[in-house]
């Protein structure tokens, strides 16, 4: 397989149009059988329901290149069973979960020669999609939908590697105690970003968001849930409104499984920030980027790991994670799919 000619070490986080896209439409109450298809653009009504009403769910996995060229995919029937239960919170029909890992593997295979190099830092990112495309004016569920899954090789999510970032308690909420702060929605991101431009006028790189109902607990930010280090124990958030992370539920497996820690999930107080050693931010884009930093409204939280790398335990479970990802560690059953 030729590869592109792409400068895959300069790579940014931004989108490139590969060959490919997948596609399947629900139409009369079923899905069709679905296609790959070149077209990279969607002709719909103006007066489409995710245009609208936003009724939109989306998921995001990556595609690696291992050591021994294989390609492979992290963990897909996790992104399917939590796309479903995205698109059932918004009143939409899941895509089958058999047929999405099956359409992930076939539009990777597709856009092979997209696929960056193993040891180039570059991966590719699929963002699978869900939204309602029928006209809708009158506030209801839409009647026909498309599901859709981009590709699209990206480079490392922070450039100039993984500094610690500095964040600032929110002064926003993200997510209602009973609201959406648990499921993808595209809906969410849009309340974000008043919020993380606001942040980042102020010179934070991200919000923390405490809980809406108390504003004293830590919940995540705005598209990664947070992890903290203490002692040999690997501490992170219980809440029904944040986000499941697979990432942050394949690291408190790691963090017990191959490092011998102690893991608590459990609800965090702001006031315990401060006896943190090390804290990070976990998701599918970045893997985890340290956090050196938290400044609520002008007390400043400093971390021993400091501002100029990753603290050593966080290290560890981020080396381990991509180990597992790029096949240079043995992978518990079940995580790697291969195209
Ligand atoms: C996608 C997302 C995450 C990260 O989830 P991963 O499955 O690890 O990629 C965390 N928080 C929010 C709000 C998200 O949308």
């Amino acid at each position: 397989m030729t590869k592109q000619n792409i400068d895959w070490g300069n790579l940014g986080f931004n989108y490139i149009r590969t060959d490919k896209s997948y596609v399947s439409d629900y139409r009369n109450g079923s899905w069709d059988e679905g296609h790959l298809t070149p077209e990279h653009t969607i002709t719909m009504s103006e007066c489409a329901c995710v245009l609208q009403y936003s009724q939109s769910v989306f998921e995001g996995l990556k595609a690696y290149t291992t050591e021994d060229g294989r390609i492979v995919t992290f963990r897909p029937d996790l992104n399917a069973s939590r796309m479903a239960s995205s698109a059932a919170w918004l009143e939409m029909p899941a895509f089958p979960e058999d047929r999405f890992i099956d359409a992930v593997l076939r539009v990777v295979r597709a856009n092979e020669s997209w696929v960056p190099p193993y040891g180039s830092g570059a991966t590719m990112y699929l963002r699978p999609f869900e939204f309602g495309i029928n006209s809708v004016i009158g506030v209801k569920p839409a009647d026909d939908y498309q599901f859709r899954i981009l590709t699209t090789p990206v480079g490392p999510y922070f450039k100039g590697g993984a500094k610690p970032v500095t964040l600032k308690i929110a002064d926003f909420d993200r997510a209602a105690p009973r609201g959406t702060g648990h499921i993808k929605a595209g809906l969410n991101y849009a309340m974000s970003l008043h919020a993380i431009q606001q942040a980042h006028r102020e010179g934070f790189n991200e919000n923390l968001y405490p809980d809406s109902a108390t504003r004293t607990k830590v919940e995540e930010t705005g598209g990664a849930n947070i992890i903290f280090i203490r002692d040999n124990k690997f501490i992170t958030v219980a809440s029904p409104s944040i986000l499941p992370s697979i990432t942050r539920r394949s690291l408190e497996y790691i963090a017990e499984h191959y490092l011998g820690m102690e893991v608590e999930e459990r609800e965090i107080p702001l006031e315990e920030l401060s006896e943190f050693e090390e804290a990070g931010l976990c998701g599918t884009a970045a893997v985890i980027s340290p956090v050196g930093k938290i400044v609520d409204h002008g007390r400043e939280i400093c971390f021993p790991s400091g501002m100029e790398k990753m603290g050593p335990k966080t290290q560890k479970l981020y080396d381990t994670l991509t180990g597992i990802q790029m096949g240079r560690i043995e992978a518990p059953e079940g995580w790697i799919y291969e195209v």
